[in-house]
Protein backbone atom coordinates (compact mmCIF):
# COMPACT_ATOMS: atom_id res chain seq x y z
CA UNK A 1 0.00 0.00 0.00
CA UNK A 2 1.52 3.13 -0.68
CA UNK A 3 1.45 6.28 1.19
CA UNK A 4 -1.03 7.90 -0.51
CA UNK A 5 -3.60 4.92 0.39
CA UNK A 6 -2.18 4.28 3.57
CA UNK A 7 -3.41 8.27 4.76
CA UNK A 8 -6.50 7.64 3.08
CA UNK A 9 -7.47 4.39 4.66
CA UNK A 10 -6.34 5.89 8.21
CA UNK A 11 -8.39 9.14 7.42
CA UNK A 12 -11.23 6.70 5.98
CA UNK A 13 -10.90 4.81 9.21
CA UNK A 14 -11.09 7.98 11.33
CA UNK A 15 -13.90 9.29 9.72
CA UNK A 16 -16.26 5.76 10.18
CA UNK A 17 -15.21 5.89 14.05
CA UNK A 18 -16.15 9.82 13.86
CA UNK A 19 -19.65 8.74 12.09
CA UNK A 20 -20.51 6.13 14.40
CA UNK A 21 -19.86 8.70 17.21
CA UNK A 22 -22.16 11.30 15.62
CA UNK A 23 -24.68 8.67 14.80
CA UNK A 24 -24.78 7.87 18.52
CA UNK A 25 -24.75 11.48 19.79
CA UNK A 26 -27.81 11.81 17.45
CA UNK A 27 -29.54 9.04 19.03
CA UNK A 28 -28.89 10.17 22.69
CA UNK A 29 -30.38 13.60 21.25
CA UNK A 30 -33.32 12.22 19.60
CA UNK A 31 -34.31 9.82 22.77
CA UNK A 32 -33.79 13.34 25.04
CA UNK A 33 -36.29 15.55 22.53
CA UNK A 34 -38.50 12.83 22.57
CA UNK A 35 -38.52 12.29 26.43
CA UNK A 36 -39.04 15.85 27.39
CA UNK A 37 -41.45 16.64 24.32
CA UNK A 38 -43.71 13.43 25.54
CA UNK A 39 -43.10 15.19 29.30
CA UNK A 40 -44.13 18.53 28.25
CA UNK A 41 -47.25 17.29 26.05
CA UNK A 42 -48.17 15.55 29.52
CA UNK A 43 -47.98 18.07 31.48
CA UNK A 44 -50.05 20.27 28.81
CA UNK A 45 -52.75 17.59 28.41
CA UNK A 46 -52.73 17.26 32.63
CA UNK A 47 -53.25 20.74 33.10
CA UNK A 48 -56.30 21.35 30.74
CA UNK A 49 -57.81 18.33 32.37
CA UNK A 50 -57.46 19.63 35.70
CA UNK A 51 -58.79 22.70 34.34
CA UNK A 52 -61.68 21.22 33.31
CA UNK A 53 -62.55 18.64 35.86
CA UNK A 54 -59.80 18.34 38.66
CA UNK A 55 -59.94 21.87 40.21
CA UNK A 56 -60.16 21.60 44.21
CA UNK A 57 -59.18 17.81 44.10
CA UNK A 58 -56.21 19.10 46.61
CA UNK A 59 -58.73 20.22 48.81
CA UNK A 60 -61.01 17.60 48.24
CA UNK A 61 -58.58 14.98 50.02
CA UNK A 62 -58.46 17.61 52.57
CA UNK A 63 -62.32 17.09 53.16
CA UNK A 64 -61.97 13.61 53.58
CA UNK A 65 -59.86 14.06 56.33
CA UNK A 66 -62.27 12.52 58.92
CA UNK A 67 -63.68 15.49 60.66
CA UNK A 68 -62.49 16.12 64.69
CA UNK A 69 -64.54 14.83 67.43
CA UNK A 70 -67.19 17.45 67.79
CA UNK A 71 -67.06 18.82 71.71
CA UNK A 72 -70.19 17.84 74.07
CA UNK A 73 -73.04 20.80 73.52
CA UNK A 74 -70.85 22.03 71.08
CA UNK A 75 -73.10 24.16 69.03
CA UNK A 76 -74.18 23.12 65.65
CA UNK A 77 -72.25 25.06 63.02
CA UNK A 78 -74.31 27.84 60.90
CA UNK A 79 -75.27 26.67 57.66
CA UNK A 80 -74.57 30.21 56.22
CA UNK A 81 -72.05 32.96 57.60
CA UNK A 82 -73.82 36.12 57.21
CA UNK A 83 -70.30 37.76 56.98
CA UNK A 84 -69.05 35.53 54.94
CA UNK A 85 -69.15 36.24 50.55
CA UNK A 86 -71.58 33.91 49.26
CA UNK A 87 -73.32 33.72 46.02
CA UNK A 88 -76.91 32.06 44.57
CA UNK A 89 -76.02 29.62 41.70
CA UNK A 90 -79.70 29.49 39.66
CA UNK A 91 -80.52 27.02 37.34
CA UNK A 92 -83.41 27.14 34.70
CA UNK A 93 -85.50 25.09 32.23
CA UNK A 94 -84.27 21.61 33.63
CA UNK A 95 -84.08 19.12 35.38
CA UNK A 96 -82.49 17.34 32.19
CA UNK A 97 -80.24 14.19 31.78
CA UNK A 98 -77.37 17.28 33.07
CA UNK A 99 -78.55 17.74 36.40
CA UNK A 100 -77.89 14.98 38.02
CA UNK A 101 -74.45 15.78 37.66
CA UNK A 102 -74.73 18.94 38.75
CA UNK A 103 -76.27 18.20 41.97
CA UNK A 104 -74.04 15.23 42.63
CA UNK A 105 -71.18 17.92 42.22
CA UNK A 106 -73.33 20.20 44.55
CA UNK A 107 -73.60 17.63 47.21
CA UNK A 108 -69.64 16.20 46.99
CA UNK A 109 -68.69 20.14 47.83
CA UNK A 110 -71.27 20.64 50.74
CA UNK A 111 -72.88 23.71 47.90
CA UNK A 112 -76.27 24.33 47.50
CA UNK A 113 -77.77 26.26 44.93
CA UNK A 114 -81.33 26.69 43.42
CA UNK A 115 -83.43 25.24 40.32
CA UNK A 116 -86.21 27.18 38.68
CA UNK A 117 -87.62 24.09 37.28
CA UNK A 118 -90.52 23.70 34.86
CA UNK A 119 -93.48 22.22 35.98
CA UNK A 120 -93.85 19.94 32.88
CA UNK A 121 -90.48 18.38 33.67
CA UNK A 122 -91.36 17.86 37.39
CA UNK A 123 -92.45 14.29 37.75
CA UNK A 124 -90.44 12.18 35.62
CA UNK A 125 -87.94 13.54 38.04
CA UNK A 126 -89.66 13.41 41.13
CA UNK A 127 -86.55 11.52 42.44
CA UNK A 128 -83.91 14.17 41.42
CA UNK A 129 -86.03 16.87 42.96
CA UNK A 130 -86.00 15.09 46.37
CA UNK A 131 -82.25 14.77 46.05
CA UNK A 132 -81.88 18.03 45.62
CA UNK A 133 -84.14 19.37 48.30
CA UNK A 134 -82.35 16.39 51.17
CA UNK A 135 -78.91 18.32 50.02
CA UNK A 136 -80.63 21.58 51.38
CA UNK A 137 -81.27 22.99 47.72
CA UNK A 138 -83.60 25.38 47.03
CA UNK A 139 -86.62 24.44 43.74
CA UNK A 140 -88.02 27.51 42.42
CA UNK A 141 -91.07 27.96 39.73
CA UNK A 142 -89.80 28.71 36.04
CA UNK A 143 -93.67 28.26 34.39
CA UNK A 144 -95.14 24.58 33.13
CA UNK A 145 -94.25 24.82 29.47
CA UNK A 146 -91.46 27.64 29.19
CA UNK A 147 -93.90 30.65 27.67
CA UNK A 148 -93.42 34.31 27.72
CA UNK A 149 -95.29 34.72 30.34
CA UNK A 150 -95.89 38.74 29.10
CA UNK A 151 -97.52 37.45 26.11
CA UNK A 152 -100.57 35.46 27.69
CA UNK A 153 -103.39 36.61 29.51
CA UNK A 154 -103.79 36.81 33.68
CA UNK A 155 -105.21 33.48 33.74
CA UNK A 156 -102.79 31.97 31.22
CA UNK A 157 -100.35 33.50 33.51
CA UNK A 158 -101.90 32.39 36.47
CA UNK A 159 -102.30 28.89 34.83
CA UNK A 160 -98.72 28.36 33.97
CA UNK A 161 -97.43 29.54 37.40
CA UNK A 162 -100.06 27.78 39.62
CA UNK A 163 -99.85 24.28 37.52
CA UNK A 164 -96.25 24.25 38.34
CA UNK A 165 -96.85 24.35 41.90
CA UNK A 166 -99.96 21.47 41.68
CA UNK A 167 -96.70 19.35 40.24
CA UNK A 168 -94.63 20.21 42.56
CA UNK A 169 -97.15 19.69 45.43
CA UNK A 170 -97.65 16.43 44.24
CA UNK A 171 -94.20 15.37 45.40
CA UNK A 172 -93.00 17.78 48.47
CA UNK A 173 -96.83 18.08 49.79
CA UNK A 174 -96.44 22.03 49.00
CA UNK A 175 -95.54 24.23 45.81
CA UNK A 176 -92.34 26.52 45.51
CA UNK A 177 -92.20 30.13 46.65
CA UNK A 178 -89.86 31.93 44.55
CA UNK A 179 -90.91 32.13 40.65
CA UNK A 180 -88.15 33.00 37.91
CA UNK A 181 -90.68 35.06 35.17
CA UNK A 182 -89.19 33.02 31.87
CA UNK A 183 -86.64 35.64 29.80
CA UNK A 184 -86.48 38.21 33.02
CA UNK A 185 -89.58 39.39 31.05
CA UNK A 186 -92.54 40.93 33.27
CA UNK A 187 -95.63 43.13 33.10
CA UNK A 188 -98.53 43.61 35.41
CA UNK A 189 -100.21 40.38 35.35
CA UNK A 190 -96.56 38.81 35.78
CA UNK A 191 -96.11 41.01 39.09
CA UNK A 192 -99.38 40.22 40.48
CA UNK A 193 -98.32 36.63 41.03
CA UNK A 194 -98.44 36.25 44.76
CA UNK A 195 -94.76 35.74 44.43
CA UNK A 196 -91.57 37.15 44.63
CA UNK A 197 -89.66 37.37 41.35
CA UNK A 198 -85.90 35.99 41.22
CA UNK A 199 -84.08 37.64 38.37
CA UNK A 200 -79.99 37.80 38.33
CA UNK A 201 -77.21 40.26 38.60
CA UNK A 202 -74.82 37.66 36.45
CA UNK A 203 -75.39 35.98 33.10
CA UNK A 204 -73.11 34.08 32.02
CA UNK A 205 -75.06 33.55 28.62
CA UNK A 206 -74.55 29.63 28.48
CA UNK A 207 -77.57 28.99 26.99
CA UNK A 208 -75.90 31.01 24.05
CA UNK A 209 -72.23 30.37 23.95
CA UNK A 210 -72.07 26.96 24.77
CA UNK A 211 -68.36 26.82 26.21
CA UNK A 212 -67.68 25.58 29.38
CA UNK A 213 -64.64 27.08 29.85
CA UNK A 214 -65.78 30.35 29.06
CA UNK A 215 -68.66 29.80 31.36
CA UNK A 216 -66.49 29.36 33.93
CA UNK A 217 -64.09 32.78 32.75
CA UNK A 218 -67.34 34.47 32.81
CA UNK A 219 -68.56 33.39 36.17
CA UNK A 220 -65.06 33.84 38.14
CA UNK A 221 -64.13 36.83 36.05
CA UNK A 222 -67.50 39.32 37.72
CA UNK A 223 -68.84 37.48 40.20
CA UNK A 224 -68.52 39.29 43.55
CA UNK A 225 -70.16 38.62 47.23
CA UNK A 226 -74.25 38.64 47.36
CA UNK A 227 -74.48 37.82 43.59
CA UNK A 228 -77.19 35.55 41.74
CA UNK A 229 -75.89 33.79 38.92
CA UNK A 230 -77.63 32.25 35.85
CA UNK A 231 -77.05 29.52 34.48
CA UNK A 232 -79.30 26.65 32.58
CA UNK A 233 -78.90 22.97 33.69
CA UNK A 234 -79.87 21.62 30.23
CA UNK A 235 -76.10 21.80 28.48
CA UNK A 236 -73.58 19.96 28.88
CA UNK A 237 -71.16 22.58 28.54
CA UNK A 238 -72.81 23.92 32.10
CA UNK A 239 -72.42 20.56 33.49
CA UNK A 240 -68.92 20.88 32.66
CA UNK A 241 -68.34 24.08 33.87
CA UNK A 242 -69.89 23.24 37.08
CA UNK A 243 -67.32 20.35 37.73
CA UNK A 244 -64.87 23.11 38.08
CA UNK A 245 -66.83 25.92 39.48
CA UNK A 246 -68.19 24.76 42.15
CA UNK A 247 -64.71 23.87 43.98
CA UNK A 248 -63.29 27.06 42.23
CA UNK A 249 -65.56 29.60 43.98
CA UNK A 250 -65.46 27.79 46.92
CA UNK A 251 -61.62 28.03 46.85
CA UNK A 252 -62.27 31.84 46.09
CA UNK A 253 -63.94 31.90 49.66
CA UNK A 254 -67.45 32.08 48.75
CA UNK A 255 -70.05 29.91 50.23
CA UNK A 256 -72.34 28.55 47.73
CA UNK A 257 -76.07 29.56 48.89
CA UNK A 258 -79.72 28.98 48.11
CA UNK A 259 -81.63 32.31 46.79
CA UNK A 260 -83.57 32.25 50.33
CA UNK A 261 -80.17 31.68 52.44
CA UNK A 262 -78.84 34.71 50.29
CA UNK A 263 -81.49 37.17 51.14
CA UNK A 264 -82.50 36.29 54.53
CA UNK A 265 -78.39 35.96 55.74
CA UNK A 266 -78.88 39.60 54.19
CA UNK A 267 -81.70 40.79 55.95
CA UNK A 268 -83.96 40.78 52.99
CA UNK A 269 -87.34 39.92 53.18
CA UNK A 270 -88.70 38.51 49.66
CA UNK A 271 -92.10 40.47 48.92
CA UNK A 272 -95.08 39.14 46.35
CA UNK A 273 -94.32 41.00 43.45
CA UNK A 274 -91.10 42.40 44.36
CA UNK A 275 -87.69 41.59 41.67
CA UNK A 276 -84.80 40.71 43.00
CA UNK A 277 -81.66 40.48 40.78
CA UNK A 278 -78.88 40.15 43.98
CA UNK A 279 -78.12 40.76 47.60
CA UNK A 280 -74.26 42.88 47.26
CA UNK A 281 -73.94 44.64 50.39
ZN1 LIG B 1 -85.89 29.73 31.04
Amino acid sequence: MSRIDNRWFRHDSWARRHKKMIVGLLLVAILLFLTVFSYVHHEEITNTLKKIEGIGKEEKKEKEKPAPEKEEGEPEKPLVSPDQPMIALTFDDGPSIYTEAIVNRLEEYNARATFFVMGNRVQPNADLLRKMREIGCEIGNHSYSHPDLTKLTPEQVQAEIESTNQALAEVFGSGASLVRPTYGAVNDPVLQMPYPLVHWSVDTTDWQIRDGLAVIDNILGTVQDGDIVLLHDIYETTKDAMMALIPALQERGYQLVTVSELMEARGVTMQPGQKYYHARK
